[in-house]
């Protein structure tokens, strides 16, 4: 097969080996392969050529921790603790979406991240209540739009409530009805496992960008069984497993309240049902203490780190450098679009960069070849390199971020806001070029979206109004829970 497409004369930036001054190179695409990268590649007649004199290669983002069922809500809050935010975001709190919604939600979503160089998603998706035709909806936007997505129902088996500290003796009983912090089904862990291998079994094939995983939504709405069982489905297909893990304070006192069979560790509850392994990736992980972080690290699970929503949703701030020092397996996150609220992995990486107190590289790895890893594209994308997947952002150097270029990795992670991505090439095929995406009608998807969000806004009225009697007894939680003495402290930066 001679190549498809060839990117002519980028300064080529490689997370493992960044100059910074960048060789100009060409990079050559077959199908959706990247097959090599030189310089002055002579052209065949029938190649398209994209012209990226002055532009920066720099392989697709991997945003490894994100939720599509709230891009509609960006800008919707104010700062608010993790608990309170949960109960005007998570899915359950809201009748069923319809179809056109969650088409257009999943869209906007992917649109924002690949204008802003994110070329691999991984959706913890909430489906509620549970429905495949809109699991087929969501798999169609994601197929349509052509971004590349490893997809995972978000689910817990556990029926009663353990949302946070205080929360019983606060909340007066007739108050409880309804609110929910979590998203979690009834049923038998059996049945529940069924479902959800059922789905990916149903899909398995039918999208060439979509890779399935496992999504236990937080381990304490999970039952040990269900554990046990996603983790004996995660080892036998080989599936990667994503999750909330102490996330908050909250989370963090729950655990030690209810894991004492573990000694209050969440980390060696997972160990213990088999699920901290590589193929494991912890979402959060702000809370842990030094010698859970060595736990992490010696088995090789990884953490996705979403530093701008833990710090909307005063959840604290992640030991990045502890992470860095022990050897941990670092990936990045943009999380929901309602408490972050942005797809866009440069804000993601300077915060990184800024808290472990790094030259910028350690965050740049995260967002590519780390996120990549997590997963389980260690070997697929997060590199521009012979073999890999052609998923490839090219930032315009003509833009003052890159002006003078002293040093393109420190600028990309200290300066760029993701104003210069010009084109974004996934699987070899140009998604975004000039700026516009080429896979679909932007202007008609926007149109979309207004003609959606009357409904959206009055249901979002309505919780706001029930949560307006919630509100002071889950701000007195929240002060209650910051004063429990849990032996560490992640308010403070550094
Ligand atoms: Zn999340």
């Amino acid at each position: 097969m001679s190549p498809t497409l060839i990117v002519r004369g980028a300064r080529v930036l490689d997370p493992l080996a960044p100059e910074p001054r960048p060789a100009v190179r060409d990079i050559v695409v077959t199908g959706e392969r990247i097959t090599s990268v030189g310089q002055d590649i002579a052209v065949p007649p029938d190649a398209r050529v994209v012209e990226a004199k002055d532009m920066l290669a720099i392989p697709g983002l991997v945003s490894a921790h994100y939720h599509s069922h709230d891009t509609l809500l960006k800008g919707c809050f104010a700062p608010m603790p993790l608990e309170a935010w949960l109960l005007h975001a998570v899915p359950p709190n809201y009748p069923q979406r319809s179809r056109e919604e969650v088409r257009a939600r999943v869209l906007i979503g992917a649109l924002e991240a690949l204008k802003s160089g994110i070329t691999t998603l991984q959706d913890m998706a909430t489906v509620h209540p549970f429905d495949p035709g809109e699991v087929d909806t969501i798999a169609q936007a994601y197929d349509d739009i052509g971004i590349r997505c490893v997809f995972a129902l978000q689910v817990g088996d556990v029926p009663g409530s353990r949302p946070l500290p205080f929360w019983n003796e606060l909340i007066p009983p007739e108050l409880r009805g309804g609110a929910t912090v979590t998203v979690r089904r009834g049923g038998s862990a059996r049945e529940l496992i069924e479902r959800i291998e059922g789905e990916r079994r149903r899909h398995a094939d039918r999208h060439p960008r979509m890779s399935w995983a496992l999504g236990p939504a937080t381990p304490e709405i999970c039952s040990e069984e269900y554990l046990g069982l996603l983790a004996d489905l995660s080892r036998r297909e080989n599936l990667r497993v994503f999750s909330h893990v102490y996330e908050s304070k909250g989370n963090t006192a729950i655990a030690r309240q209810h894991y004492g069979a573990d000694g209050g560790s969440l980390i060696r509850h997972l160990a213990r049902v088999g699920l901290l392994n590589e193929r494991f990736t912890l979402a959060h992980g702000v809370w842990l203490r030094q010698d859970e972080i060595e736990q992490v690290a010696r088995a090789g699970a990884h953490v996705a780190l979403n530093p701008s929503s833990n710090l909307k949703t005063r959840s604290g701030v992640a030991p990045v450098r502890a992470y860095l020092d022990a050897g941990v397996k670092l990936a990045l996150g943009t999380d929901n679009s309602s408490c972050s609220d942005a797809q866009n992995m440069f804000q993601a990486m300077k915060l990184f960069a800024l808290l472990a107190g790094e030259g910028g590289e350690k965050a740049f790895a995260a967002a590519t070849v780390g996120g990549a890893q997590a997963l389980g594209l260690g070997d697929k994308v997060g590199r521009i390199a012979p073999g890999r997947k052609a998923d490839i952002a090219l930032l315009s150097l003509r833009d003052p971020a890159f002006v003078p270029l002293n040093d393109a990795l420190r600028q990309l992670v200290y300066t760029e806001p993701g104003r210069s991505v010009r084109h974004v090439i996934v699987d070899g095929r140009l998604v975004i070029e000039h700026g516009r995406a080429t896979t679909l009608d932007e202007d008609a998807l926007y149109a979309e979206v207004e003609r959606l969000m009357p409904t959206l806004r009055a249901d979002l009225e309505q919780i706001r109004k029930r949560n307006e009697r919630l509100m002071p007894y889950v701000e007195e939680a929240h002060l209650r829970t910051r004063a429990l003495d849990l032996g560490l402290d992640r308010f403070r930066t550094q």
